[in-house]
């Protein structure tokens, strides 16, 4: 397969302070994991920078230049008692934009089978008019409706496993049938939305995994409930929140993944996207806090989807 990897260093500049746990060590801890010979058939890609215009197909323009001017030139200002802004914000968070997008370009241009973004600020939890839980952008929900603008494609999927709701993602396509939006996470945790009663138009499907579930559970429930609506919604392109805090060792979650439980996931969402849409996925990082259970993980999902 070909895999597109995008990073840049300018995500490490994206200060949160001591002691959070969306910090730049994350993305160091992958780029080490991803650095091995095993990885060599990886396409680097550099996240060019995106544009104001691309944050603006979901987020509007009143809401960009209030996040922008708050910006400080030192240290750091807090959105909310979690999201955190530093003067390297916004070229991480327009360079996470640009990544996405130019993902978009390079799949649906046939350049590339398959991509990883390895990203941050991370942004499932990112309403069009609200800034929260780590997240400035809602990255995925711009590579959304970017395909959709600029590809015309009829259905687009973005499956999230991060084990927190992506409100964010589901407020911008609420109303939206083209769009499908599958999320497996914790309840009760962060940030309280996600009920199987929350359904849009038809397009929105929650899945909760309570405290202390397994791989056996979280595979029981994209085999009965994620995996056959995808299938029956037949997606022209494979958008997904890849967050890795569902997994055992993680400080924000109480879910029990391992490695072969992403790998699994993986395997069948490619499936997925070998069927409907000659295999064409995006994946987005999203959360996952334990260093060293992230690299890991990432290395697996990466793995899987390089084919190997
Ligand atoms: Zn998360």
């Amino acid at each position: 397969m070909k895999t597109l990897y995008y990073s840049h260093p300018d995500f490490l500049f994206h200060e949160t302070g001591a002691g959070h746990p969306e910090c730049a060590d994350r993305l160091r801890s992958i780029a080490i994991a991803l650095e091995v010979p095993e990885f060599s058939s990886l396409i680097r890609v550099l996240a060019p920078l995106g544009t104001e215009q691309q944050i603006r197909l979901i987020h509007p323009l009143f809401h960009v230049e209030a996040i922008l001017a708050a910006i400080p030139e030192q240290g750091e200002y807090y959105l909310d008692q979690d999201t955190v802004l530093s003067p390297g914000s916004k070229k991480a968070a327009f360079r996470a934009v640009g990544a996405v997008c130019d993902a978009v370009d390079k799949i649906l241009s046939g350049k590339a089978d398959n991509a990883f973004c390895a990203i941050r600020p991370p942004g499932h939890h990112a309403e069009p008019d609200l800034a929260m839980g780590f997240c400035l952008f809602n990255n995925v929900a711009i590579a959304a409706e970017y395909a959709r603008r600029h590809y015309h494609l009829e259905r687009i999927a973005i499956v999230d496993f991060d084990v927190h709701h992506g409100n964010g993602t589901q407020a911008a396509f609420y109303n939206q049938p083209n769009v499908l939006y599958a999320s497996s996470h914790e309840m009760p945790n962060y940030p309280g939305t996600g009920y199987p009663t929350e359904t849009g138009v038809g397009n929105i499907i929650n899945v909760p995994l309570a405290t202390g579930d397994t791989g056996a559970e979280f595979r029981k429930k994209y085999s009965n409930i994620i995996l056959p609506a995808l299938r029956k919604f037949k997606p022209d392109l494979l958008l997904v929140s890849a967050g890795f805090d569902a997994h055992k060792d993680d400080p924000l979650s109480s879910i029990s993944l391992t490695e072969d439980d992403f790998k699994w996931i993986t395997q069948e969402l490619m499936c997925c996207a070998d069927s409907y849409c000659e295999g064409r996925i995006i994946s987005i990082l999203e959360g996952g806090y334990n260093l060293n259970a992230l690299a890991a993980s990432v290395a697996v999902h990466v793995k899987t989807l390089l084919g190997l």
